[in-house]
């Protein structure tokens, strides 16, 4: 089942079942925002017995779009969460943009699914709630991020305790290179030319403030039980590296590959088995060179609000996450400047950062809810 079926990764998630073929995965479910036309195209090729649209204007459209197939069309109070909970399903990939998908990932973790996460999100706000839910419930929660992918990959066989530190890569982005003020002002055009990867557009602004490095690390800390103060960051403008694990011992090991997120994706989907795939491969006489560099976090604020949200706990990293969510929409819209996002992302952590303690999914979405209403309305009075 995927959840957020038309975007980047669920594109690509379709890929990597159409090459490992129906014997080794099959699509019971798909849902997406509101392309019903590629919704149901998807539907038709993968022969899922379910869709759902979470834009609920387009429900009657996809029903009507879907007349006389059998496939059952959802949409309404909550679709995605209905899905997630079927039982015809073993795996839910995650892949809805934002905050969106955290009800959903709750219930698969409840249903005691294989829950592939590519929304980063979900474990920022709620990664305490989410992880003893899946624990709870013996649901295994997989990393569709390719740094998380990369250390989940070198740490098989590896006791909690032999991990002494993570170190995350991050490309740098579109602004690796420009002034503080170059930055301050750029634009959203500026800000989705992604040096290496091509992605969503929240996503790309995202890698271009480093907050998506920022979400990376809280997202690392829940998944792989790493304080935060023994995950770093380090820029590496190739990205070739897709992550470090440093052992107890001092042994540094890494991952290396080109950027192409179906590697991860598969890896999610078939663990603990691997499948052969036809990707382009990193030849070792080809890398060239590989550089690396501490990140400025003067020029890139959004790391240091991310750690202090992060350390804070409680509501506070779901905070930073729907504040962040609503400047970079803000931002796309044209309503404040690049530097505002982090700006806003701050004001918000101030004022709600501490709200309450943020162990249940009503107070982390209230608080979401909060943040989100700050930062619309400092846009709009600004
Ligand atoms: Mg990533």
């Amino acid at each position: 089942m995927i959840l957020g079926a038309t975007g980047s990764i669920g594109t690509q998630t379709l890929d990597v079942v159409r090459r490992l073929g129906p014997g080794r995965a099959q699509i019971v479910a798909l849902s997406a925002r509101q392309n019903v036309a590629l919704l149901v195209s998807q539907a038709r090729e993968f022969g899922a017995a379910y869709v759902a649209v979470t834009d609920a204007a387009w429900g009657p459209h996809l029903e009507a779009t879907l007349a006389g197939s059998g496939v059952i069309a959802g949409w309404g109070d909550d679709p995605l969460t209905r899905l997630a909970s079927l039982p015809d399903a073993d795996t839910v990939v995650v892949a809805v943009a934002g905050a969106a998908g955290l009800a959903a990932t709750l219930a698969a973790c409840r249903s005691g699914k294989r829950v592939c996460i590519a929304t980063k999100e979900v474990l920022v706000a709620a990664g305490a709630l989410v992880m003893k839910t899946a624990h709870e419930n013996g649901a295994e929660i997989l990393p569709i991020d390719s740094e998380h992918s990369a250390i989940f990959q070198c740490i098989q066989g590896c006791a909690p305790g032999d991990i002494a530190r993570l170190h995350l890569t991050a490309s740098g982005g579109p602004f690796r290179t420009w002034t503080r003020d170059q930055i301050e002002a750029a634009t959203p055009a500026d800000a989705l030319k992604h040096p290496t990867w091509t992605m969503g557009g929240k996503i790309t602004i995202d890698s271009a403030t480093l907050m998506n490095k920022g979400l990376e690390v809280i997202e690392a800390h829940w998944l792989f039980g790493v304080p935060l103060e023994s995950i770093g960051v380090v820029v590496h403008p190739q990205s070739v590296v897709h992550s470090f694990v440093e052992m107890r011992d001092g042994a540094l090991l890494a991952q290396l590959g080109l950027p192409d997120m179906r590697l991860p994706i598969q890896i999610a989907l078939t663990h603990p088995d691997k499948q052969d795939t036809d990707l382009p491969r990193l030849k070792p006489s080809e890398i060239g060179s590989l550089t690396f560099e501490e990140p400025d976090e003067d020029r890139f604020p959004a790391l240091g609000l991310a750690r202090r949200a992060g350390m804070a706990g409680g509501v506070a990293p779901a905070v930073l996450n729907a504040a962040n969510e609503a400047a970079v929409g803000g931002f796309l819209e044209g309503r404040t400047d690049f530097g505002g996002i982090c700006r806003l992302v701050a004001a918000a952590l101030d004022a709600h950062g501490d709200d309450s303690d943020g162990k249940t999914l009503e107070a982390i979405l209230a608080a979401d809810k909060k943040a989100r209403a700050f930062v619309t309305q400092r846009i709009e009075t600004a």
